[in-house]
């Protein structure tokens, strides 16, 4: 976890786009996979997960349950930010909720 935290945050500092992009936000979900393994080896309820808007200045982290992780997870193109970033991501807000925002990206 620690390693590949390390490397999607060296990926960051490259980038000096403000604005998400699919590629950041996809190390961003590779990360919070193996930030919920670690969780559930150690038989964690929640997570710290990273906020997935995909922006290179972006390092909130959001505390989520898991079972609400894997909720988000299982549909298509769902996923979530800390509040405020919706805006960055540009996707339709699905649900708000005081610690992170689930919004819809559109499918390919
Ligand atoms: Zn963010």
């Amino acid at each position: 976890v620690q390693e590949a935290a390390a490397y999607a945050v060296s990926m960051c500092m490259g980038d000096e786009q403000q604005q998400g992009t699919p590629a950041a936000r996809s190390l961003a979900r590779e990360v919070n996979t193996q930030i919920e393994r670690v969780a559930m080896r150690f038989e964690s309820p929640e997570g710290e997960f990273l906020c997935e808007c995909g922006s290179a200045d972006c390092d909130a982290r959001l505390r989520m349950p898991l079972d609400e992780y894997e909720r988000i997870r299982t549909e298509a193109g769902r996923y979530f930010v800390a509040p405020g970033h919706e805006a960055r991501a540009d996707d339709p807000v699905i649900e708000r909720h005081d610690a992170y925002v689930v919004a819809q990206a559109a499918l390919a």
